[in-house]
């Protein structure tokens, strides 16, 4: 018979227990119960795992009867696509169907989660609370003697079937054995291939293909456009949305966040234009009356299902998709999700458009569109601004210098930096020379760094100001040279950084102490390096490059560079999309040939920034620094000449070898009361 020759050889043992459940599937009459029935019949929810311990009632979350009782025996349906925001309780109707198949409709059955790791924490926390506590499963499940300790956490054998917890990392868990029910549990987060196998959920799916009446649960927070696999997944689906009765008019509408002036939620301004949340309401799609957070539970009760495509009746599939906005009350609030996006908003009127991605995903549960494809170099000329190289303009109150090291020369760009990250290119040299040359000998160019380094820039003010951090690049050529250059000058603010483009990696991550080779000697963790996250500086960097409007966030550059190529190098890259094996992935990639030295340099400018502390200052911090660089005289003459000589006023004592002003902690916001990851 077919699925004996697909067992693989381990598990010959348990042949004769997949005869049975074989045999099983289709002599045995489907069983009355729905899984909503069951669960509300004798689902516990453990103390361990669940905010609210006690027994499970379907009521609590009304959107999740329909979804359940899908995969109930009885239902026709095959596979159903679970796209929600988080904390909605999504994975907890996969828990009801894990019971239900062991205590009612037993079979093989894999659930899997992103990586195996994972996979055993979901096991431990998750499996075992619910199966102690749950009278009906207690004596079901028999702990596997004959494996190994992390094969029982994984693998779980009951009458009739066994329940394997697989990792989407592993391509041997997810071939380890046939299945009839396949749970596969944030799916978005799954890596792209597995261990060159391919597409872990189509390998997965793969287990099921013996089984004439499998089920198969698809379910995750979605992530980015044309690469959420929930989101293609729920496309194919009738595309299910949860339609509420409004307490005024009765009309049946899905709730949704709303464009200005329309439905949705909606909240008055406080005079400094944050949201007041006491005044979040919705507003009535039919009669435009005004709903308030109370109504929620008598209208999630009385919700239903609508499908919004025409049945796939071939293939048996329904989708769900469902926002925070839906979440029972006492879960997340409808003022909390105004305060997380407002946070969002001015994140991203800076040029940050991360919170925005967050909120887009795990609260409205659609896919976010990268915008960060590409910058055009003439569109930066065209912006260039009337100021001359070498010069701080006003409104600049901090410097630091990004270095590039090549073959023949190092590369420096000046930054000055303002209030909300605003900044302006000040200054850039390129110093030919063989960087190999130690700082102490004759035509050394560290020496010239050294020397620039040192010297204070005039300030439009007429003060001056001298460079507060500095991070070289030892990522390309000339590494110990550059580590011997950060080890002589380390007091002065002088950080050895290194660029990695791995995802989501943060533009500064703690350093790692470095070995170095010195003429010869080696020196144990001779060197802090900096990992700067190349990824999200550059996102940033384009986003706030597109910014049309000077303020918080935005990029000034000097006209006089526009007949350099100082523009074209500043957006040589872009984010594309390449597909591996038929997956797309984004990355930033650099068109042969051309050079980007400039956008580098930025890149470091910016991590040397945030190492001094500008993602966290205060607006009396940078009054502060206001102060010393530009005292009364800047109320007595508006706007000095930028060519004031600059021989009366002493260096500001904001001086190099100084530890960078004291970090505070960040503005003591209204904190956004987001609750811990629910599990109910
Ligand atoms: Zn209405």
């Amino acid at each position: 018979m077919g699925a004996m020759e697909q067992l693989p050889a381990d598990d010959t043992l348990r042949a004769d227990e997949l005869l049975r459940a074989l045999f099983a599937e289709f002599m045995r009459p489907p069983a009355d119960l729905t899984v909503s029935q069951w669960a509300d019949t004798n689902r516990m929810l453990s103390g361990k795992a669940s905010s609210e311990p006690g027994p499970w009632r379907t009521d609590r979350t009304p959107y999740l009867r329909q979804i359940m009782d899908d995969l109930s025996a009885r239902s026709s349906v095959q596979e159903v696509v679970v796209m929600f925001a988080a904390q909605l309780g999504k994975s907890e109707s996969g828990m009801n169907w894990l019971g239900y198949i062991i205590d009612n409709e037993p079979g093989p059955v894999m659930c899997v989660q992103p990586t195996t790791d994972m996979a055993k924490r979901f096991s431990r926390q998750r499996i075992a609370p619910m199966l102690e506590e749950t009278p009906a499963l207690r004596r079901k499940v028999r702990e596997n003697r004959s494996r190994d300790d992390a094969n029982t956490t994984l693998m779980k054998d009951f009458a009739g079937g066994v329940l394997v917890v697989s990792g989407a990392n592993s391509a041997a868990s997810l071939r380890s054995m046939p299945v009839r029910y396949l749970f596969l549990d944030e799916i978005d987060a799954y890596p792209l291939d597995v261990d060159g196998e391919g597409d872990p959920v189509a390998l997965a799916e793969k287990r099921t293909s013996t089984f004439a009446r499998r089920k198969v649960l698809k379910v995750s927070t979605p992530t980015t456009k044309d690469f959420s696999r929930i989101e293609s997944a729920y496309l194919q689906t009738n595309a299910c949305r949860y339609h509420v009765p409004c307490p005024h008019c009765g009309e049946h509408q899905a709730l949704e966040w709303g464009a200005k002036g329309e439905h949705g939620l909606r909240w008055h301004k406080l005079e400094d234009g944050s949201p007041d949340l006491t005044s979040v309401h919705y507003v009535c799609k039919h009669c435009g009356g005004v709903i308030d957070e109370h109504h929620k539970p008598a209208m999630l009760s009385r919700g239903e299902w609508r499908a919004s495509k025409a049945p796939n009746r071939a293939n048996r599939q329904t989708g769900y998709h469902l926002n925070a906005i839906y979440a029972p009350l006492g879960w997340i609030s409808w003022p909390d999700l105004v305060a997380q996006w407002h946070d969002a908003m001015l994140a991203a009127k800076q040029g940050d458009v991360s919170k925005l991605k967050t909120f887009t995903n795990t609260v409205l549960a659609e896919t976010w569109e990268e915008q960060g494809d590409k910058v055009a170099g003439h569109d930066l000329a065209r912006r260039a601004e009337e100021y001359p190289l070498g010069v701080v303009p006003h409104g600049g109150l901090l410097l630091t210098m990004g270095v590039d090291v090549q073959g023949d020369r190092i590369e420096y760009r000046t930054w000055a930096w303002g209030r909300g990250q605003e900044s302006w290119l000040i200054d850039r040299e390129l110093i030919y020379g063989d960087p190999a040359v130690e700082e102490g000998q004759p035509g050394s160019v560290w020496v010239r760094l050294t020397e620039r380094r040192r010297t204070p820039y005039l300030h439009a003010s007429g003060s001056q100001v001298l460079v507060q951090a500095c991070a070289i690049d030892t990522g390309g050529h000339h590494t110990q040279q550059v580590y011997a250059y950060v080890r002589a000058h380390h007091h002065s603010n002088v950080l050895a950084v290194k660029g990695s483009s791995a995802k989501g990696k943060a533009i500064l991550s703690k350093p790692s102490d470095i070995d170095v080779t010195w003429r010869g000697q080696k020196i144990p963790r001779g060197v802090k390096l900096w990992l700067v996250g190349t990824d999200i500086a550059k996102g940033v960097i384009y986003g706030r490059l597109r910014q049309a409007q000077p303020g918080p966030g935005y990029i000034h550059l000097p006209k006089v560079l526009a007949n350099t190529d100082e523009f074209e190098q500043m957006t040589a890259e872009r984010l594309v999309t390449k597909y591996f094996k038929g997956h797309p992935r984004m990355e930033w990639i650099k068109p042969n040939g051309r050079r980007n030295e400039a956008l580098d340099c930025a890149v470091y400018a910016y991590a040397a920034a945030i190492w001094a502390g500008i993602e966290r200052w205060t607006d009396v911090q940078w009054s502060r620094l206001e102060e010393r660089i530009s005292p009364a005289v800047r109320d007595l003459f508006a706007t000095p000449p930028p060519d004031a000589a600059p021989a009366a006023q002493q260096p500001i004592t904001q001086a190099v070898g100084q530890p960078p002003p004291p970090a505070p902690r960040p503005p003591t916001r209204r904190p956004i009361q987001q609750q811990r990851p629910r599990t109910w």
